[in-house]
């Protein structure tokens, strides 16, 4: 089973992703824990790069971008989501495809079929089972980002329009696919947002 989180930045995702982990395992199931930038040590360099590369990579074409997001997709899920499906684990991912449809798509001047056209390629096709969008406003959303701080990455400079237009990517996305997203509103106690998590994931498991 293959369950991925998604959001803007502040939302949750990582809080709730070992939340659900950690309870998944405790049922027994293995279960691998990843994320997107940076799950493979390939990855780990383009993430660094995308994210904290500054002037030693200059001004990113938003294209380029793109491909980036989608070499560190493949060597990721060829290398770790699809040998975990295999042996049956159950992976849990923070940020998939609907990340580049929201922030390369939505966010930037590509058009979104184009970013999953890409991605799918990149993807082998590879589709989650469950993703689970915590839903943030921008001003919560950077309120929290400024509040964790240090990590500070390339996306700050964005404006609030850039952060407007990816929630609403991402809300597009689950309206369109009912069936495989499940929205929970990310300005909940992190408690209630797990118990909701479950909540689906359980019947979902049983299913
Ligand atoms: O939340 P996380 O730390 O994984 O996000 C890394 C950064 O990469 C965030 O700033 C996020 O907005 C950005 N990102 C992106 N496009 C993606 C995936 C992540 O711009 N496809
Ligand atoms: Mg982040």
């Amino acid at each position: 089973t293959f369950i991925t989180l998604e959001g803007g930045d502040g939302a949750g995702k990582t809080t709730q992703a070992d939340m659900l982990g950690q309870w998944l395992d405790g049922r027994g199931l293995e279960v691998v824990r990843t994320r997107e930038p940076g799950g493979t040590r390939l990855g780990a360099e383009l993430r660094r790069l995308l994210l904290h590369g500054g002037d030693e990579i200059g001004d990113v074409d938003a294209r380029a971008e793109a491909l980036l997001y989608a070499a560190d997709r493949a060597q990721h899920v060829a290398k770790v989501v699809r040998p975990a499906l295999e042996r049956d684990a159950v992976v849990v991912q923070d940020r998939y495809i609907d990340s580049s449809l929201a922030y390369q798509g939505a966010g930037r001047v590509l058009d979104v079929e184009e970013v999953r056209r890409i991605s799918e390629w990149a993807a082998g096709g590879l589709w989650p089972h469950l993703t689970i969008l915590l839903d943030l406003d921008p001003e919560t959303s950077a309120g929290r980002r400024r509040a964790r701080g240090g990590s500070a990455d390339r996306l700050e400079a964005e404006d609030t329009a850039f952060h407007v237009a990816v929630r609403e990517g991402f809300r597009a996305l689950a309206a369109a696919d009912p069936h495989r997203y499940f929205t929970v509103d990310a300005t909940l106690p992190v408690d209630e947002i797990h118990t909701r998590i479950i909540g689906r994931v359980s019947g979902y498991l049983t299913r």
